[in-house]
């Protein structure tokens, strides 16, 4: 591993360098109602339509803790195999924001809900773990709106008080590519949990991402932090141009000034927001309307008992109960919906062939058709059938790729399109072996040439097939044309 990580290095003007990144990731926890008040956590609607007397900060209101989400973070947890903390406390962060009414975040600061844990996460090729420092429970705040008209700035509190999990990782990662593989990864167990719905454009899931540089086994460089990245391909792109700014200003004397910087996606750079010094000092003190949070060992343990198959785990079976190869496993667990449909069509049928058609046929027409597998127009059923024609040789895999075609235009089940459009596969020797007489009568120049050059017996293969409309069986077509032909079976 270490070995393969090395060409994660970044070449600069003094010899390698290597990028040191870390995330903090905030993740919307999915429920039906906010962290302390009971208005919809739904996105979207009419601004300041979900918007309780908390969620605007009345005076005399008080918070309530909705256990739905203590109970999301706590799975959340579980997937990241991490501590639950027994004892969580929360915390006022103060500072002031139009968009923040209360005048603080509540948030967990010193104790959070859980403690250390870990992500694997795989790339082509090889693994690597990232450590997770910590996830912890807070509110998220509302929305300014500055773009609807120049002299007037809106306040959206939808969004206020809404649940937050923010993960922290270690600085575990070493390139674009795999804070790329990282954030994926993490978004897949969240998804699977049904603790975040991931979706990054209406901003459920946000990465803050810290990046350093230094000469490889020096002591980690100064880091500056780029806030609330909002895709995948944009933290790459942020990281890759952080680090080559970095390396530049070391290699030219100068040095790294720990700050918060922005990343802008139309340039695709990132630049200086502010500095340390210019740092808030929200000076945090446990909230006094809220308890210190406490859950029994036998809270989290049910929550334990009936938490999904895992990633990790689902593909670990993938590969012993399909003997499929890890990448293949890899893809095909990326999602739920893919694994569950891909056992749908496996079940009872050759795996191999099932993870070659899904991973070929299948998710390319799911592309260009631009629709996802929840909604896929060839159904788990379709796809097995025509697999069962395959396996038990009514159609070649040539024909059945025609076969599919039909099906994604205009619907139907693999064995009555066979049927109705006469693809059945000629396993009838008498009925191939005329056409192979009448090819080999009609091309005495190849018949020669096959005598020297037995490779070219694809040739009459190929002839044989488009005489008969590509329904004769390729092996009985290849036995006849040796035979007739006298070119020997390869060894
Ligand atoms: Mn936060």
């Amino acid at each position: 591993m270490a070995d393969t990580r090395k060409e994660n290095l970044i070449d600069g003007a003094t010899g390698p360098w290597e990028v040191i990144v870390g995330m903090e990731v905030h993740a919307q926890v999915l429920s039906n109602a906010k962290l302390f008040s009971g208005a919809s956590a739904a996105f979207g609607g009419e601004p300041n339509s979900h918007v309780s007397l908390v969620d605007a900060a009345m005076p005399g209101m008080l918070p309530v803790i909705n256990v739905e989400c203590v109970k999301q973070a706590i799975r959340t947890g579980l997937g990241l195999k991490a501590q639950i903390n027994r004892r969580s406390v929360f915390d006022r962060k103060n500072y002031f924001y139009p968009d923040l009414p209360q005048g603080y975040q509540i948030s967990q600061f010193k104790f959070p809900i859980v403690g250390e844990g870990i992500v694997t996460v795989d790339l082509k090729d090889y693994s690597f773990d990232v450590g997770i420092e910590r996830l912890h429970l807070e509110q998220d705040a509302g929305k300014s709106l500055h773009d609807q008209d120049p002299d007037h700035s809106y306040v959206d509190l939808n969004r206020s008080g809404v649940a937050l999990m923010e993960i922290v990782s270690k600085p575990d990662i070493r390139s674009s590519e795999e804070a790329k593989a990282y954030i994926t990864k993490l978004r897949t167990i969240l998804r699977y949990l049904g603790t975040c719905d991931g979706n990054m454009e209406e901003g459920s899931l946000r990465a803050d991402v810290n990046v350093s540089v230094r000469k490889q086994g020096a002591p980690l460089g100064t880091r500056c932090e780029i806030k609330n990245v909002n895709s995948i391909r944009f933290i790459g792109q942020a990281i890759e141009y952080e680090a080559r700014r970095q390396i530049d200003v070391i290699e030219d004397g100068g040095t790294i000034k720990q700050e918060t910087r922005l990343f802008d996606a139309k340039s695709g750079k990132t630049r200086s927001m502010r500095s340390k010094e210019e740092a808030h000092d929200y000076r945090y003190f446990p909230d006094p309307d809220l308890l210190p949070l406490e859950v029994s060992e036998a809270f989290v343990e049910d929550l334990k008992t009936v938490l999904p198959e895992l990633p990790d785990e689902k593909r670990a079976r993938f590969m012993s109960d399909y003997a499929l190869s890890a990448y293949d496993a890899g893809v095909l667990i990326s999602d739920r919906a893919s694994a569950d449909f891909y056992e749908a069509v496996a079940r009872g049928r050759d795996p191999k062939l099932a993870a070659n058609w899904m991973m070929g046929d299948f998710f390319a027409a799911l592309n260009k058709t631009g629709k996802d597998i929840t909604e896929s127009p060839i159904s788990a059923a379709q796809l097995g059938e025509l697999i069962d024609l395959i396996s038990s040789d009514v159609v070649s895999g040539r024909i059945a790729k025609e076969v599919f075609e039909i099906m994604l235009e205009k619907g139907g089940m693999p064995g009555e399109i066979v049927e109705e459009r006469g693809l059945k596969q000629v396993t009838d020797t008498g009925a191939i072996e005329k056409v192979v007489d009448e090819i080999i009568a009609a091309n005495p120049k190849q018949v020669e040439q096959v005598q020297t050059k037995p490779k070219t017996l694809g040739w009459f293969v190929g002839q044989v097939m488009r005489a008969t409309g590509g329904k004769a069986n390729p092996d009985a077509v290849n036995a006849l044309l040796r035979q007739k032909l006298q070119v020997p079976e390869e060894v």
